[in-house]
């Protein structure tokens, strides 16, 4: 089955019961048992719920795994993934990672005992020298956020395969129609399937996926004995988000490299971050894991002050001044003030992540007008 048709079809079969073409919210705690122990394969709803089972099959399809595990939030699912760890391992991390992602392994697992190191681990030169007997994750997002650099994932898997360590790729940004992880040789993927596989911002959601069947057992035991389970309701959300993933990701590409051209050429603008110039360091190792270049794109004033940015941040119209990322509305961001706030200034200068910093989420409109909101809002620096 083709991509373009499993987001449609796999896993998905109408309702047995009354024929209905669309995935029941299944909007229940319980099921009715027959006898003790003698159930339809439903006991309670932490545990098992049809909607959720549908979206979890549907999922795994499109990352090619044998099983994907539904968390309420895509930093449930990691925190999931966390779990499999033990006091005293050792995690490698991408250092220019989600802000919430460096929050939960920093200030909550970091106190379990579990110890972080965070590198540009596309230098496997690197990624060795921070490698000990206690390391068992390499933790890779790709692109990265918001200096959309790119890591080479399958150099990476084959570098630690020998080591027993276990690569988790967050995969968010790119969405399992740009790139398969597990593919690659990686033994997790997680989304926030709040971003592009929701796509609609109307929902907060996280999977983890994997074609391990020991690992996948593992997360069956941690979703049930943690609990941090989505409802129904945001399951058939995410369900119905993902029928059309194929075709706002495309758009969304191809409007993002007609917009980052734009800003390329502009000349109130200092550098353009995007994986689909041949200029940037990551456009071979993204051409060759990536089926499009993704519709992030990142861009630094002339200048470098933090007031023009903030001209340009609030002279948008279609663009909406918010967090988050992957709907179909286009969105502008300012990351030092917002997502990437909690990280010491010096720190952020380091890896390009300047006061003046702004980055865009290109949704799926007509990209003329895309292009002309950009355009008026720059006029006014
Ligand atoms: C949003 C995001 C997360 C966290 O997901 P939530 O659904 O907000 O919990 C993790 N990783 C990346 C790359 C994200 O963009």
């Amino acid at each position: 089955m083709k991509f373009g048709t499993k987001t449609i079809h796999a896993g998905i079969t109408p309702d047995p019961s009354t024929g209905a073409i669309m995935t029941p919210i299944f909007q229940t705690s319980t099921y009715v048992q027959e006898a003790p122990g003698v159930h339809k394969g439903y006991e309670y709803a932490r545990t098992q719920n049809p909607t959720r089972t549908v979206l979890e099959a549907n999922l795994a399809a499109l990352e090619n795994g044998i099983d994907a595990i539904c968390f309420s939030s895509g930093l449930a699912a990691m925190d999931a993934v966390l779990k499999l760890l033990n006091p005293g391992d050792e995690v490698i991390a991408t250092d220019d990672l989600y802000g919430g992602s460096y929050r939960l392994m920093t200030k909550v697992f970091g106190k379990y005992g579990i110890k972080f190191q965070f590198s540009g681990i596309s230098d496997l030169g690197k990624l060795d020298a921070l490698i000990t007997p206690k390391t068992r994750m390499v933790w890779v997002e790709t692109p990265t956020n918001p200096m959309l650099n790119i890591i080479d994932i399958e150099a990476v898997c084959q570098h630690v395969r020998d080591k027993n360590i276990l690569v988790c790729v967050d995969n968010t940004f790119a969405s399992p129609f740009l790139q398969n992880p597990l593919d690659l040789g990686a033994d997790l993927v997680i989304h926030s399937a709040t971003k592009y596989l929701g796509g609609h911002s109307d929902v907060i959601h996280g999977t983890v996926i994997t074609k391990n069947t020991e690992l996948a057992a593992q997360l069956r035991f941690l979703q049930n004995a943690v609990g941090a389970v989505p409802g129904p309701q945001d399951c058939f959300l995410v369900l119905r988000g993902i029928k059309t993933l194929h075709i706002r990701v495309e758009r969304a590409c191809h409007n993002a490299e007609k917009i980052a051209a734009f800003l390329q050429q502009h000349p109130k603008i200092n550098r353009v971050y995007y994986p689909g110039f041949e200029s940037h360091p990551g456009h071979e190792v993204a051409k060759k894991q990536m089926r499009m270049y993704g519709a992030m794109v990142s861009f630094d004033i002339i200048g470098g002050r933090e007031e023009d940015a903030r001209k340009v941040l609030s002279g948008t119209h279609y663009f909406s001044l918010a967090e988050s990322l992957g709907g179909v509305e286009s969105l502008i961001g300012h990351p030092a003030s917002m997502t990437h706030g909690s990280i010491p200034r010096e720190e952020r200068l380091k890896v390009g992540l300047t006061d003046s910093l702004i980055r865009l989420s290109v949704g799926i409109e007509d990209v003329a007008d895309l292009i002309e909101d950009l355009e008026k809002a720059l006029d006014q620096i």
